[in-house]
C-alpha cells in the first residue's frame, strides 16, 4: 500500500497511521492542508475491510474538508481521522481515548468533531484527553434555542438557504411556495431540511430505507412516499440527496427530472465528469461541499468561543456563495462543481506564504 503513490494523495501535509496495542485503536490521521489554519474534520469510525479502504477514505475526505472550509471563508484547514472499526460492535471508550491521545499528539495540527460512526458521546470522551475537539458543547443558536453539539440543524439550515438560492439562479424566483423537493434520506439533515422546506410552502417527495423514518416524515409534512430506487427521478423541481454519496452518475443524471440537485450529502458526483453531465442536461448543480457546510460552520465556531448570530451570517453567506459560483459557471459556460474546486483553489493559493 503506498502513500505518496496513492491515487487520491493530493499533497497531503501529514499522514499519521495509528495503533494502540491496549485497545486494538487501528487509525489513520489525514491532514490536508493547513494553509488556511489547523484543519478540521470529523472522525469516522467504519468497519473498513482492509487499510487501503481506509487511506482511500481519509484522504479523499480530508482533502474534501479543505475545499469545504476554504469555500465556506473559515480559518481552517482540512483533516479527517478514520478508524477500523465497526462502530456498533468495536466503539469504547477506551478507543476513544486511544484516538484522543493520537490527536493530542498532534499538537493542534488537527480538530477532531463528529462524522458517522460517531456521537457527541464519543467526542466528549476524546475531550478528555485532548482539547483539539469540537461539537461537544450545548449551545443556544441565533433563535434562542438550547440544542447539543450536533451540527444537522446548522446544516439544514445551509441546505435551506443553498436551495432557495438554487431556486432562484434556476427558476428566477426564490419563493419556495408550491416548488416540488424530493429529499433522499430524513435522517438528521434531511429531516430538518424537510420541515423547513414544509413550513416555506414547499411540496415533498421522500424516500428512505427507514421505512419508520420515511413513515414519520410523511405524515409529518404531508409528502408523497417515494421508493429508495426512483427518488432522483421523481416528477420535482429540486432533488436533494441527504442520504449517501455517488448519487449523481452515468445512470441516474439521464433520468433526472428537476432542474436544481441540491441536498447535504458529500460526494454527491460519483466522477468529476458528472458535474459537466448535469450542465449539459441544464440541471444546476449545488457543489455538495459549499451547500453542507453548515455543519462545519457551526463546530468551527466552538473553537474560537461560540456565537450564534456570527454562525447564523455565515451559515446563511453559502446563498450568496452558491450565488457567486452560478453567476460565475454561467458566465464562463464551466460546470459549477469545476467553478468551486476554482474558487476554493484561488483562496488556497491567495494564502500560500
Ligand atoms: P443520517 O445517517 O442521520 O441520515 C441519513 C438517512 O439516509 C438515514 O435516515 C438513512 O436511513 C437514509 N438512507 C441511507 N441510504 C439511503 C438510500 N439509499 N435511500 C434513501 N435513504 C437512505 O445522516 P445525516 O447526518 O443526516 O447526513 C446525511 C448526509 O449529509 C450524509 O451524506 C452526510 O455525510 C452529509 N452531511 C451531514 C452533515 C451533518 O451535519 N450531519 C454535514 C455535512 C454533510
Amino acid at each position: 500500500m503506498s502513500v505518496f503513490e496513492h491515487r487520491e494523495f493530493r499533497g497531503h501535509e501529514r499522514v499519521v497511521f495509528g495503533h494502540d496495542p491496549d485497545t486494538g485503536l487501528r487509525a489513520i490521521i489525514a491532514v490536508h492542508s493547513t494553509r488556511l489554519g489547523p484543519s478540521l474534520g470529523g472522525c469516522r469510525v467504519f468497519p473498513y475491510p482492509d487499510d487501503g479502504a481506509a487511506l482511500t477514505d481519509v484522504l479523499r475526505l480530508s482533502r474534501g474538508m479543505t475545499y469545504k472550509s476554504a469555500m465556506a471563508g473559515l480559518p481552517l484547514g482540512g483533516g479527517k481521522a478514520v478508524v477500523i472499526a465497526d462502530p456498533h460492535r468495536d466503539k469504547t471508550p477506551s478507543l476513544m481515548r486511544a484516538l484522543g491521545r493520537l490527536v493530542e499528539d498532534l499538537n493542534g495540527l488537527y480538530i477532531t468533531a463528529e462524522d458517522s460512526g460517531t456521537d457527541v458521546d464519543d467526542l466528549r470522551t476524546i475531550a478528555g484527553v485532548t482539547g483539539h475537539v469540537v461539537g461537544i458543547a450545548d449551545k443556544r443558536d441565533a433563535d434562542g434555542v438550547v440544542r447539543s453539539g450536533d451540527p444537522s440543524p446548522a446544516t439544514a439550515r445551509g441546505v435551506f438557504v443553498g436551495i432557495r438560492a438554487s431556486v432562484r439562479a434556476a427558476l428566477g424566483d426564490d419563493d419556495l411556495t408550491g416548488i416540488r423537493v424530493a429529499i433522499q434520506g430524513v435522517g438528521n439533515v434531511g429531516h430538518h431540511l424537510a420541515a423547513m422546506l414544509h413550513d416555506a410552502g414547499a411540496r415533498l417527495w421522500i424516500s428512505d430505507i427507514d421505512e419508520a423514518a420515511r413513515r414519520h416524515a410523511v405524515s409529518a409534512f404531508d409528502a408523497e412516499p417515494v421508493d429508495t430506487a426512483a427518488i432522483h427521478a421523481a416528477p420535482v423541481d429540486v432533488f436533494a440527496p441527504c442520504a449517501m454519496g455517488a448519487v449523481l452518475n452515468a445512470t441516474t443524471i439521464p433520468a433526472l427530472q428537476a432542474r436544481v440537485v441540491a441536498g447535504s450529502a458529500n460526494n454527491q458526483l460519483a466522477e468529476d465528469g458528472d458535474g459537466e453531465r448535469l450542465r449539459e442536461r441544464g440541471i444546476l448543480y449545488a457543489p455538495d461541499y459549499v451547500i453542507n457546510a453548515g455543519g462545519v460552520i457551526d463546530v468551527a465556531d466552538e473553537y474560537a468561543g461560540y456565537d450564534a448570530l456570527r454562525v447564523r451570517r455565515r451559515v446563511d453567506a453559502i446563498a450568496d456563495t452558491l450565488t457567486e459560483i452560478y453567476e460565475r459557471a454561467a458566465r464562463e459556460g464551466r460546470a459549477t462543481s469545476t467553478i468551486a474546486d476554482h474558487i476554493a483553489e484561488e483562496r488556497l493559493a491567495a494564502a500560500r506564504p
